[in-house]
């Protein structure tokens, strides 16, 4: 959602309203904002900030400075702890001595660590730092150390087929699950023209992007992410800033792939609604039952989106996926049993969103 220093990039208002009018209800944000969410200082400031601002509900990941900061920040509302195993934040050690005491401590509080598992070793330049090596290294060295600890970890955007094989060898003896994104599982690297496709992981080989979408359609990929990551026009031509937004296209993609009978409606609801509030232990959302939060979509699937990025509700107004055809219009979206999007246009007030809690009830 990134706000704070980055509003110009996105805030937690615009940023809400691309979930809503995408069909998404609760999302989780990313503590890689400026500066980046390591401490409850920080933590209190993300959460005041959205309170009056959110339009779906919000959970808020932490990133460890180091084990002895995960109880307070759990206790102040961590929805789950990540790592970025290529660009640690400042006076972020993480090593795997660090990484460890992390793990100890996430596995003691019950919580969740999820690993954007590029290795920093291959940094020396942009192209190593994405290459299915840096993956297929983290994801190894993470499960060594997992097979110690036995804390529960989630793989982020899973990109190359190695890496894929790997966690799927690992599934059955480890409390692992993983993720992996649209454009991960529809575009290879020869798909994208220029930097506005530039995203990391990167997009991969042909190879890759079918082992993703097999992952997904079979279940060895547990969750669907966006990975939405609002840049500007400046920033993608000039700096070459990874990722794009992927709220508003991420239900489109899934529902054409289901009108195509690629993927089945369970699989959907399996990897957008069903895994995701299991794996991070969400309360009271998901089902259409006395005593759960109204949180609905409601999607036409004989209708066909055409992607008008520069009609995005998000402030980043670009796509890989732009002028793009797909069967499934989002129609009405409900957010704690109010209709906040309906027929195109963003229709409540913002502040109805709800802060989630891992494993309490929203605030
Ligand atoms: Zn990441």
């Amino acid at each position: 959602m990134r706000d704070s220093t980055l509003e110009y990039k996105e805030n937690f208002f615009t940023g809400t309203s691309a979930a809503v009018a995408g069909g998404f209800t609760t999302i989780l944000d990313m503590p890689n904002t400026v500066p980046p969410i390591t401490s409850v200082k920080e933590l209190i400031h993300r959460k005041y900030t959205a309170k009056n601002t959110i339009l779906c509900n919000i959970g808020f990941y932490c990133s460890p400075l180091n084990g002895k900061d995960i109880k307070e920040l759990i206790s102040e509302g961590a929805i789950g702890f990540k790592i970025y195993l290529h660009k640690p934040f400042e006076n972020q050690n993480l090593s795997n001595n660090n990484i460890m005491e992390i793990m100890i401590e996430i596995k003691k509080n019950n919580s969740i660590l999820c690993v954007h598992a590029e290795d920093y070793s291959f940094s020396n330049n942009i192209e190593s730092t994405s290459s299915n090596k840096a993956e297929v290294f983290a994801i190894n060295n993470i499960i060594d150390l997992v097979k110690q600890i036995n804390c529960k970890i989630h793989f982020a955007h899973i990109s190359t087929y190695e890496g894929l094989e790997i966690i799927k060898k690992h599934k059955n003896e480890l409390d692992i699950s993983c993720e992996a994104t649209p454009h991960h599982a529809l575009l290879d690297k020869n798909d994208v023209s220029d930097d506005f496709g530039y995203c990391e992981p990167k997009l991969k080989e042909k190879k890759d992007k079918e082992s993703i979408l097999k992952g997904i359609i079979d279940g060895s990929i547990d969750i669907i992410s966006t990975d939405h990551a609002p840049h500007t026009i400046v920033e993608k031509k000039n700096l070459k800033k990874p990722g794009f937004p992927g709220l508003e296209t991420a239900i489109p993609i899934l529902m054409d792939l289901h009108d195509k009978k690629i993927i089945s409606l369970k699989r959907i609801c399996e990897t957008l609604i069903v895994n995701p509030i299991n794996r991070f232990n969400l309360k009271r959302i998901g089902k259409i039952m006395p005593g759960y939060k109204a949180d609905l979509v409601i999607i036409d699937p004989t209708r066909v989106k055409v992607i008008e990025a520069s009609r995005f509700f998000s402030k980043a107004k670009y796509s890989p996926f732009d002028g793009e055809k797909f069967k499934g219009v989002i129609m009405s979206t409900f957010v704690n049993g109010q209709l906040v999007f309906n027929d195109g246009q963003i229709i409540a007030k913002p502040g109805i969103g709800n802060i989630v809690h891992q494993s309490r009830e929203s605030l």
